[in-house]
């Protein structure tokens, strides 16, 4: 059924952008499988994360692995001009291709990268009837840089078929209109949510809308009632993505998520505790996700999992601050994935190398749309 509201966007779209050569109308319902994309943190090694007897990983080894085929020798090919980095990975992962972004203006601690090709919500949501949280994409607790990963100032982009975006930084700016709304605070109270809504306003893509959808604004309102206003009663870390992306799916139900897990990019100083404990809070995250779609209707065995990292990390033990990945070492080319749900192989391990640039055209292939401009084809030999 295509409703109302998406065959008005989908008009505005086709006029705004022409990216569309027919009305929205005209676009099929989708019926595919849901697809969750987990990027299984902000750079981690083969060793600690699918090698046996080093791993600290045991629900991705030993309990996710054997539901579907696992890729130990996926690269980021792309040697010459690629940095193995977080948002770059990200952007190769939702484009398939490599080196597909562009600056949007860096400061200190936030590199603005924004994709220059369309993504795979934009691909999606261009082929078939469907909702902005239909596709959504679930981003860390303060890393409003990554607002950028949908934003579309570039131009090739279309608003209206965007991804969604469920963050903390997204709900801030929900709860702080709603202070403001609601005018129930005493005046500092309500000066300081309008100070603090401004900063949020200002460090967002400029010309971004940022009003959510009636329906994500009941889902943030939601929170709000359960958790409050303080920040101290939510999840924190990647913890916090795990519980965002569980709700999403009892109350969005979208049908493409991507959750950017991170919280192993601590070890930047310096503490590799931090990496492995990471490791182990991410993979009990994809327990939690997994175990949520195998009880949900409509999630339950109509799910495809795809988890990969975004970059590596170095192999060197010598150096001053081990496990960095800036530096274009060969470790920190060399990440994994592992594939798994209805219509993909169970229990195989493939052999050949693979190219992280594969993964967008493999979802394609798994959703039933065509990611045109990807470099790379689907991968073979994982469908049943
Ligand atoms: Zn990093």
């Amino acid at each position: 059924m295509v409703s109302r509201r998406t065959f008005t966007t989908g008009l505005a779209a086709g006029a705004v952008t022409g990216l569309l050569p027919h009305a929205a109308a005209a676009k099929p319902a989708y019926r595919g499988p849901n697809v969750i994309l987990v990027r299984f943190g902000g750079g981690v090694r083969r060793a600690e994360t699918i090698r046996p007897g080093s791993s600290f990983a045991p629900f991705l080894l030993h309990r996710l692995a054997p539901r579907g085929v696992l890729i130990p020798n996926m690269r980021i090919e792309q040697l010459d001009g690629v940095s193995t980095s977080h948002a770059e990975g990200t952007i190769n992962i939702l484009t398939g291709r490599y080196l597909a972004y562009a600056d949007r203006g860096s400061s200190l601690f936030e590199d603005r990268l924004e994709p220059t090709q369309p993504t795979l919500f934009e691909y999606l949501r261009e082929a078939f009837a469907l909702e902005p949280h239909d596709a959504l994409l679930i981003n860390g607790e303060d890393r409003p840089q990554e607002e950028y990963l949908v934003a579309g100032a570039t131009g090739h982009r279309s608003l209206a078929v965007r991804a969604e975006m469920l963050s903390l930084h997204r709900f801030k700016l929900h709860k702080n209109r709603r202070i403001l709304a609601e005018a129930k605070l005493e005046d500092d109270g309500l000066l300081r949510a309008r100070e603090e809504l401004d900063a949020l306003i200002a460090r967002a893509p400029p010309g971004e809308t940022l009003e959510p959808a009636p329906v994500v604004a009941a889902f943030w309102d939601r929170w709000r009632a359960d958790f409050g206003d303080t920040g101290l009663v939510n999840p924190r870390g990647d913890s916090l993505l795990t519980e965002i992306a569980i709700r999403a799916m009892r109350e969005l139900r979208p049908k493409l998520m991507m959750i950017n897990y991170q919280d192993t990019d601590y070890v930047h100083w310096g503490n590799a505790s931090h990496y492995t404990r990471a490791i182990a809070m991410i993979d009990k995250g994809l327990e939690q996700i997994v175990a949520a779609a195998d009880a949900e209707d409509g999630y339950r065995g109509n799910t495809v999992f795809v988890v990969v990292p975004d970059c590596g990390r170095d192999a060197n033990e010598l150096m001053e601050v081990p496990f960095q990945h800036h530096f274009g070492t060969r470790a920190a080319h060399e990440i994994w994935a592992l594939i798994a749900g209805p219509g993909i192989v169970r229990n195989r391990v493939l052999d050949a190398s693979a190219d992280q640039s594969a993964i967008a055209a493999t979802v394609a292939a798994v959703m039933g749309f065509k990611a045109k401009h990807a470099e790379s084809t689907a991968l073979a030999g994982i469908l049943s």
